[in-house]
């Protein structure tokens, strides 16, 4: 990949399509994180005295129509408190104001708005890339999806580079595809096996141990014959845990907590043979063995909580968890929008090597595919 920095961008028009899509709720951001990764690069072409169009989606309005509560309203005028520098919303890709206004950093409405987003349109991608001298894809968080902003436009701009958010991602998350030091341990969590599937099958060839938790532990309890009661699991997902099981990599937790309501009633600590009909496995206990692993790790993947840690009940898994791999020193990573939750409510951002800003992308990263903005572009810097 051609990085930024290797590229003059001194008084150019860049196109930067970033990911700032936060959550809101009545026009208010509850968390800024996402706006706040792409600062890196924001203030490089600002200093380079770059004129500015970023281009970002924002939940999932219907193609073709404005909608205001999917308006990045908000985004703008959040980002112009934080650069100090006024932000101009602009309402379409024609228009004449693009990069011909007073204002040096300009915010294209959501890029959802517009017809042929989703199906990576040549046309719609083809105005994107010759909007600027530069088109900077920075947006890790949606580079899994074909789409016209993160791959028609790539492929169809006369200079394409990765912003230095995507260049981070790129060599953190590298690192431990490609690089990693043994012993290597993967943590996995989190609802379901099937969303999981390909990136177990990956570290299952890779990791020498695999932590599971979440309702992905209770399928692994299951597969392994005990009886799980209510608990959530996925009965397609059996025969290929059982599979993995008999890798041996996968560490079981021993006990664990049930409830028979998900708000809390009848909370007990069991060990994982003696769970009864009525009863829901809700999170579990990290094992003396479990800290051992981790202290000895000298690379952790981390994605997924360990128990439905929103409930203060069924949190001391993923808190124990998140702490224990805060005071390792092994390289580490996580992603995933309830894994950086955790670490956000139990330890610090810091104190893991580095939180990838991806969820989707990130797990598809991990499983060793190159994602489809990364392969368009790869494939600019051979053209060149
Ligand atoms: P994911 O998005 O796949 O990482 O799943 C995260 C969700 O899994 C969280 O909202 C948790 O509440 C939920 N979860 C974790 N453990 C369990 C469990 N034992 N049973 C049901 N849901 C769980």
């Amino acid at each position: 990949m051609i990085n930024l920095s290797s590229i003059d961008v001194t008084n150019k028009n860049l196109v930067i399509r970033v990911d700032m899509n936060v959550p809101l709720k009545n026009g208010n951001i509850l968390d800024a994180t996402r706006i706040e990764a792409c600062l890196p690069t924001i203030d490089y072409a600002l200093k380079n005295n770059a004129n500015i169009l970023l281009i970002s989606h924002l939940g999932r309005p219907t193609e073709g129509n404005f909608e205001e509560k999917f308006s990045l309203m908000p985004v703008a005028n959040h980002l112009s408190k934080i650069i100090k520098k006024s932000c101009e919303l602009i309402d379409t890709p024609n228009s004449d104001t693009i990069f011909n206004s007073n204002c040096q950093v300009q915010l294209l409405e959501n890029i959802r708005f517009f017809h042929g987003e989703k199906t990576n349109s040549d046309e719609l991608g083809y105005q994107l890339a010759n909007l600027g001298d530069v088109y900077v894809f920075d947006a890790f968080g949606t580079a899994h999806r074909e789409q016209a902003s993160t791959h028609s436009a790539i492929k169809q701009s006369k200079v394409a580079c990765a912003g230095l958010l995507l260049e981070k991602e790129n060599n953190f998350l590298g690192k431990v595809l490609d690089n990693y030091e043994n012993p290597y341990l993967a943590v996995i969590g989190g609802a379901k096996v099937s969303t999981k599937l390909e990136l177990i099958k990956h570290i299952n060839n890779v990791a020498e141990n695999i932590i599971v938790g979440g309702g992905i532990a209770n399928t692994f309890i299951c597969a392994a014959g005990y009886q799980v009661g209510k608990s959530l699991i996925e009965d397609s997902m059996i025969d290929f845990a059982k599979e993995i099981l008999n890798e041996g990599k996968i560490l079981l937790p021993k006990k664990v907590i049930t409830s028979d309501s998900f708000e809390g009633s009848n909370v007990k600590e069991k060990s994982i043979a003696d769970i009864e009909d009525h009863e829901m496995i809700l999170d579990l206990k990290i094992e003396n063995e479990t800290h051992t692993i981790i202290n000895s790790a000298k690379t952790i993947l981390w994605n997924g909580p360990m128990g439905v840690f929103e409930n203060e009940l069924f949190e001391d898994g993923t808190k124990t968890l998140s702490q224990a791999i805060s005071n390792s020193s092994a390289f580490s990573i996580a992603g995933g929008g309830e894994t950086l939750s955790a670490i956000n409510k139990y330890i610090n951002l810091d104190d893991v090597s580095y939180c990838s800003t991806g969820g989707g992308a990130f797990l598809e990263f991990m499983e060793g595919k190159i994602l489809p903005s990364i392969k368009a572009l790869n494939a600019k810097n051979t053209e060149e």
